[in-house]
Formats: structure tokens, sequence, C-alpha cells
């Protein structure tokens, strides 16, 4: 730890609280009209209204025949055809159906009136224009009235909504061809160390390849951002500097090594310097420790009309990418328009017993597998926070409370799900 900054080692809550207060109070900029599928994965900057009901009028969801159900309340019932109807077809110039009619229809068509239930065409057998009803139903059944998913003018997306699948097709739905959507806010990546080098180069004995860019640009992008990934940073103040100053162009700058305690890493100081603030400079986490989180006044470095938050996550890769999700996410999640979520943490029973140290609270790697009631989590083997090949392997981080020493197969036990 610098001399320049005092040392705000914060238990897990409290950092994620403080990151979330700053997130409240930060504003996506800009917006853009795009087509609605170049619209997939971005935050609408605008509410989107029913432009008609939903459905536009009662709609049958079976194949079958749409009657009234007081005339098969009784079996066995026999009833007249009268007509067909097909999805898209119109029942405007229809006579209304009378007692002892159906008429046979297709799923998605509009009932007509008169009827009051579709009756499968399963439970019937037709013989030229007369069925015999095999089975009563109740009014209402296999119809969706008219207006009874949404009615003309109700809010369906409010702005702030990040547009995936299922709301890509409700905008499609009220024919939404365009969407207003917040800009992408821009993420300056700082991978920082000495040892680190581009993955286009044939790496040294002792050097490393440079994979914290590559993960965190990945995490950024699911995040809403747009990654602006700079030169690798040596463990030497004067070109940080130089790239640091470049790095707060963006929107919200992410270094990535260089903060732990060791003689070189200059992060916290070069940042200091600058008489930034600084909200911690470690939490009681693991991997993670090390993760820092402050803000930038303006006029510090190039124009910038407002401050900049930052944010030093440890350069061990699975240290970077849990601090990513822990703190870093959130906030850029806000950036993008994106109203600030809480982490979501599942439930999963232990596949085998766990020991640990207490003091800290742990997002280890794990694998949920199993499905239904039936979901197990076990620890994937690790060699400790560099082990990129061990996180590749998982598909969660299961949690460890900071007291507890041993947990027990079969137990319940949180998982952050990626
Ligand atoms: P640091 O946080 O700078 O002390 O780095 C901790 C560990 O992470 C060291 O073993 C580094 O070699 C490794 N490391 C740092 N930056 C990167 C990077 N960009 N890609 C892969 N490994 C890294
Ligand atoms: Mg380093």
């Amino acid at each position: 730890m610098s001399s320049l900054t005092q040392s705000l080692v914060v238990p897990f809550e409290q950092a994620r609280q403080v990151v979330e207060e700053h997130a409240k109070g930060l504003r996506p900029k800009g917006r853009e009209l795009l087509s609605l599928v170049d619209g997939a994965g971005r935050v609408l900057a605008e509410d989107i209204h029913a432009d008609r009901d939903l459905p536009p009028f009662a709609r049958s969801t079976r194949d079958g025949y749409a009657l009234r159900a007081a005339d098969v309340a009784k079996l066995p019932a026999a009833l007249e055809v009268v007509g067909e109807l097909r999805a898209g077809a119109s029942v405007k110039d229809l006579e209304p159906l009378q007692p002892g009619q159906a008429i046979a229809i297709m799923t998605g068509a509009p009932v007509p009136d008169g009827a009051d239930a579709v009756l499968m065409v399963e439970h019937s057998s037709r013989e030229e224009n007369r069925i015999a009803v095999t089975k009563s139903i109740s009014p209402g059944e296999n119809i969706v009235p008219a207006g009874a998913e949404g009615r003309r003018g109700d809010l369906l997306l409010p702005a702030g909504t990040r547009l995936d699948y299922a709301t890509v097709a409700l905008a499609a739905s009220v024919g939404r061809a365009r969407v207003l959507v917040h800009g992408k806010p821009r993420v300056a990546l700082l991978a920082t160390g000495d040892e680190v080098v581009d993955i286009d180069v044939v790496p040294g004995p002792s050097q490393i390849r440079n994979s914290n860019s590559y993960s965190l640009a990945a995490q950024i992008a699911e995040s809403g951002g747009e990654a602006i990934p700079l030169p690798i940073a040596p463990d030497e103040p004067r070109r940080l500097r130089e790239l640091l100053a470049e790095a707060f162009d963006s929107d919200l700058v992410l270094i990535a090594g260089g903060v732990s305690m060791g003689r070189y890493d200059l992060v916290e100081p070069e940042l200091a310097a600058l008489h930034a603030e600084f909200f911690f400079t470690g939490a009681n986490i693991q991997p993670g420790k090390p993760v820092v989180f402050g803000r930038l006044q303006p006029g510090a470095w190039a124009p910038q009309p407002a401050p900049k938050y930052f944010f030093g996550l440890p350069g061990n890769p699975i240290s970077t990418m849990v601090t990513f999700e822990l703190f870093a996410k959130v906030l850029l999640q806000a950036l993008a328009g994106i109203d600030p979520q809480p982490l979501r943490f599942l439930h999963a029973k232990l596949g085998k017993g766990i020991h640990t140290k207490t003091g800290l609270k742990r997002f280890l790697p794990a694998r949920v597998s199993g499905e239904f009631e039936n979901v197990r989590v076990e620890l994937t083997p690790w060699q400790g926070s560099g082990d990129i090949a061990s996180v590749a392997r998982s598909n969660c981080f299961l949690v460890i409370p900071p007291d507890r020493e041993y947990f027990e197969a079969g137990e319940w036990v949180p998982v952050l799900l990626r």
C-alpha cells in the first residue's frame, strides 16, 4: 500500500453497497434510434406502450370448435357445424352463433360472437356438418379474451429495460420496427505488468499472455458496454501515467493488475497523486482482496464533464473476473441505463464437504449440475486465483461466508451463476 493512500479494506457487503450507491447516481449518455434487430442487447431509452389490445381479438388457443358451453353441458351432445374460421379470418360480417351451432376454428383464429368456449377437436367426432361432442367444457375454455394480455396504451416495456429475446418479441408485437436505445458506455481497459504481453507475440519464458483484457472485454460486452482496450502498461510510473490519462477519456476505467501491496504496484500511488478519491482499497473477499474503487474529479486529466469512476482490479485472472462481476458490473450497467440490479444468488446442494479458512467471503469456481430439485454444486479443483483452466471448467462461483470452516455434503449453499 502506498503511503499516499490510507488502507480502506471493508467487508464484502459494505463494498458492494458503496458501489450500488454510486451506481444509483449515474445516468446513461446519448440515445440512438436502431432497427429492432440491432436493438437486441441494448437498453431502452423510451417507454414502449401497447398500440392496441393484446390480443386484439378473442383468440382461440386450440384447433376445434367454437360453441356455447351451455350446449355441451349435458352429454351426449350434437351440434351443427355452420362454417370454418382459420387464423386471419374476419368475424366482422359473421352472424352470431346460435344455440345448437358450432363453427370449426383453428388456433389463432378470432372467436365469433355468440361462442363462449372452444372445444378441442380431439373431443368430438364429425360426420358431414354435424359433430358429436364427448366432453363438456366451461365458458372461456381455450379462449384468450381481447385485451387479456394488455390494454391499448398500457406500459409494456419501461425505459431501462435491456432488450433480450422476450422483450424484443413484445416490442415486435406492438409494431416497434425501430427503438430508441441508450448509447453504450465506453470502458477503458488497462492491463498492467512488466511480465504481461499481447497475445499475438511469442511470450518469453517468464512472460504471461494478457488474458485479462479479453475476459474483461467479454464481461463488458455482456453488461452493455463497449470495451476500449489500451496498450499494456509496464510497471513504470511515466508510461503508466500516460496510459491512465488516455484511459480517463472513457466513461469508466478498469485497470487490471498493479493494485496489490507489491513494490511495483503503482496504480494507487499514481491515482492518489491526482487527488483521486478512494471509496475502498480492498474488500474482505477471496479471490480479489486488493480491489480498488474510486473516482477522479473533472479537470484532473483531459477535459471531462463529470467525475469518472475507476476500479483497480487485482491482476490474477480469476480475481479480475470475480471483482468485475461483484463490483464493476453494477456500475457499468448504470452507465448503460440499466437500473442497478442486486446480485442474485441461487442455492444448490453441496456435493462434497468443504473445509475453508474463516475471515474472507469466498467466491470459488464451482460447477452446478443435475436438474429440477436435484441441483448439486461442487468446487472445481483449482490452483488458486491464477488458474484460468479451472474457472473455464466451472459454471458458477460457490459463495462461502467468512465465518464458517466446514460445510457438509448435502447442505444448501449459495452460488452466483455466470
Ligand atoms: P498483480 O495484480 O499485478 O500483482 O498481478 C497478479 C498476478 O496476475 C500475477 O501473477 C500476474 O502475472 C497476473 N496478471 C496480471 N495481469 C495479467 C493479465 N493482464 N493477464 C493475465 N495475467 C495477469
Ligand atoms: Mg503486476
